[in-house]
């Protein structure tokens, strides 16, 4: 920062900090934006705190015991007969299109991996869990493809980034959830797992 500027950021005295006004006019919310919300003050039986802790165990003691059969409020599942995504969002449900899970890499109209090996992917993961060798491409129509391409889906953190950051909708994150694995090495998924993901998945969620 150069001696100007720094003498501008200074605080004068019985002054305002010359560089505060510049950088309220930069915020995104405006002072006349912000609503206050104060709490509702707590009335004779709540300071009590008793009859909240007793209303606080029912609950506890009524979802403990519904548990234990299949009543209007259990919160059991027979997975995986059951799933989740059979559910309504209302019923505790997922709702499978906005579900992000395993990944796959997306095939072109000939059956090749779509990826063009650009690295975009790679480069703005932030669990840093993709792994591409860039090579030659043996086809006209680009100059490289991914010789090896792997995904650590335990590092993972399912952002759904690299699906955003891919300029050619190679790389897709589908509604799978359920994978399992025996050992780490298992849960690298290598390209062949991957565009073996997209042919079993392609019906499900369509690019
Ligand atoms: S979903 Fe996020 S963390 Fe997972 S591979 Fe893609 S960018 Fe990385
Ligand atoms: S962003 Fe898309 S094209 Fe680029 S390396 Fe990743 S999957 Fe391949």
């Amino acid at each position: 920062m150069g001696e100007k500027e720094r003498r501008e950021g200074e605080a004068k005295p019985g002054g305002k900090r010359p560089g505060r006004s510049l950088y309220c006019r930069a915020m995104a919310i405006r002072d006349e934006d912000i609503i206050q919300i104060k709490p509702r003050p707590i009335n004779r039986s709540e300071s009590i705190y008793l009859p909240e802790v007793i209303r606080g165990f029912g609950a506890t003691m009524r979802h403990f015991f519904t548990s234990f059969g299949q009543g209007k409020t259990s919160r059991t599942m027979q997975y995986p007969e059951e799933r989740k995504e059979q559910l309504g969002v209302e019923q505790g449900g997922q709702y499978a299109g906005n579900y992000r899970g395993v990944h796959r890499l997306n095939r072109d109209e000939q059956g090749r991996v779509k990826c063009v090996a650009c690295m975009m992917c790679p480069t703005i993961c932030p669990a840093r869990c993709i792994h591409i060798t860039a090579a030659e491409s043996p086809w006209d129509d680009r100059e490289k493809y991914p010789k090896k391409f792997e995904i650590d889906e335990l590092r993972c953190i399912f952002c759904g980034m690299c699906e955003e950051a891919c300029p050619v909708d190679a790389i897709e994150l589908t509604t799978e959830y359920d994978i399992v694995g025996m050992t780490r090495q298992e849960m690298v998924f290598d390209k062949e797992k991957l565009l073996h993901v997209y042919d079993v998945t392609i019906g499900k969620k369509p690019m």
